[in-house]
């Protein structure tokens, strides 16, 4: 222990940060954040980094706890990055991420609009229907997790409670074949080895499985053995392919080989279904895709006589759910094989009002500004809208915006930036799509009357 580590303090978590960690002070005024330390909780800590302003703290040993603390179900939580709040009961969850809406919309001057009770889950686990696993080379074979927090060793995963029981059957499958193979995971510091990652999905009704094994060998000779063995064992694996894409879930431009089953499972979100391919942006949370959905057409008031924009539509989830209460929706999306997979799927559900351009949201939009739009809905990536966008809907005179978001600092300097132009901030319903991480997403309506 060096000489910072030997003092201790004894100090009460007067609020938390962002990233759920325990704010408190020492007696000199000093702000220091600790992590695993609840609001209201007592203990005695160290100080571990002091900066300038302010340091960070572990806590030695409590000495009051909160009620709203409870024993993580999962053995890897303090170890594994995947999860960062099972320490705090579900209820505590949902109202911190509430407060974090609340807090960050103050900051920019917003602290008057109205912030909903966040829309939970009912079984806050086994929820995702995505996951990217990592591999490496352990002392017993193949270990197979995520990343710990903030660094690149892996947790070699015996559970976990957000991706389901079948998933993590695949996950263990996978590592278990390649073991018996004498295929060894990739090592980045020696670059050597084979297996890298892999990306399993599940869809939300059917449960059926698509795998995406990320190798540095195309694997020629050992393909069919691993396919068979796969499937005898997991019927409900249809779909399995490989690619050598560094980045295995975006649409990079290294082809992916389809080694068994189609090119797309379908998942479906309400009454539609979604061909989905190995690289599609599909909502990792369909239960509460579908709160989060219902909650943005009921923002959006439609009628049937709207003319709508699904800016940033993906593969189009949004604009196909509107379309049938809609005259027409429009979506806009950068990325093209997306926009293809969003007219596949109006296809799919026989929908012929919904029309979809690639390109930036920001300049497409600005190609139809001799047209009247009704409502639109934004449901951009953590950095924002872009300011043009913003200043293109005011300009086109749109009355009505539905602002999906999934990160409320930029949400909240959106906001700003459309409140100041007019648009009142009716209200924001933060949307738990994340439970057990400090994400946020939430959705948010505003208005404005135009002199016509
Ligand atoms: N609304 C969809 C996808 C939201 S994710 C859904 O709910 O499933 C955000 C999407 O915005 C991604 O598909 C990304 O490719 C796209 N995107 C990012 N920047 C963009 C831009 N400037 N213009 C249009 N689309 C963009």
């Amino acid at each position: 222990m060096d000489e910072l580590n030997k003092l201790t303090y004894i100090v009460e978590a007067v609020d938390l940060t962002h990233d759920a960690f325990g704010v408190c002070k020492l007696e000199d005024g000093y702000t220091v954040f600790v992590e695993d330390f609840l609001k209201g909780e007592k203990a005695e800590i160290i100080v571990t980094e002091r900066k300038s302003s302010y340091g960070f703290g572990k806590v030695l040993h409590y000495l009051e706890k909160s009620p709203y603390r409870v024993t993580p179900k999962c053995i890897h939580y303090y170890e594994c990055g995947g999860c960062s709040l099972m320490h705090m009961d579900y209820d505590l969850q949902t109202a911190f991420k509430k407060y974090r809406v609340e807090t960050t919309l103050k900051r920019q001057g917003l602290g008057q609009v109205p912030v909903k009770e966040m829309i939970g889950m009912a079984n806050p686990y086994y929820y995702r229907n995505k996951i990217e696993i990592k591999f490496q080379n352990g002392e017993k074979g193949i270990e197979a997790g995520f990343f710990q927090a903030k660094s690149h060793k892996i947790v070699n995963l015996s559970e976990c409670f957000i991706m389901s029981k079948r998933m993590l059957d695949v996950v263990i499958l996978v590592k278990n074949i390649f073991n018996e193979l004498k295929i060894p995971a990739f090592n980045e510091a020696a670059n050597s080895g084979i297996l890298r990652s892999a990306v399993i999905r599940e869809t939300s009704k059917t449960k059926q499985l698509s795998l995406l094994l990320h190798t540095t060998d195309p694997l020629h000779d050992a393909k069919d053995v691993i396919i068979k063995k796969l499937t005898t064992k997991i019927p409900e694996l249809i779909a399995i392919a490989r690619t050598s894409a560094t980045d295995p879930s975006s649409y990079a431009l290294d082809p992916i080989t389809i080694w068994h089953g189609p090119e797309t499972i379908l998942d479906s979100i309400g009454e539609l279904q979604f061909a989905i391919g190995y690289r599609s942006f599909f909502q990792v949370n369909s239960i509460q895709t579908e709160k989060l959905y219902a909650k943005a057409l009921e923002y959006a008031e439609l009628t049937g006589k709207e003319r709508v924009i699904d800016a940033y539509c993906g593969i189009g989830t949004i604009a196909l759910t509107a379309a049938s209460k809609a005259a027409k929706v429009f979506g806009i999306e950068l990325i093209k094989s997306a926009v293809m997979d969003a007219r596949k799927n109006a296809e799919i559900n026989h929908i012929t009002n919904a029309f979809f351009e690639v390109g930036e949201a920001e300049t497409v939009i600005k190609k139809w500004n001799k047209y009247k739009f009704d409502v639109i809905f934004v449901d951009p990536p953590r950095k924002g809208c872009d300011k043009a966008l913003l200043q293109a809907i005011d300009d086109m005179k749109i009355p009505r915006i539905v602002y999906i978001s999934c990160d409320q600092a930029t949400l909240a300097r959106d906001l700003k930036i459309l409140s100041d132009s007019g648009y009142v901030v009716k209200e924001v319903t933060p949307v738990d799509m994340f439970p057990q991480t400090t994400s946020v997403e939430s959705v948010t309506l505003l208005t404005k009357k135009f002199s016509k």
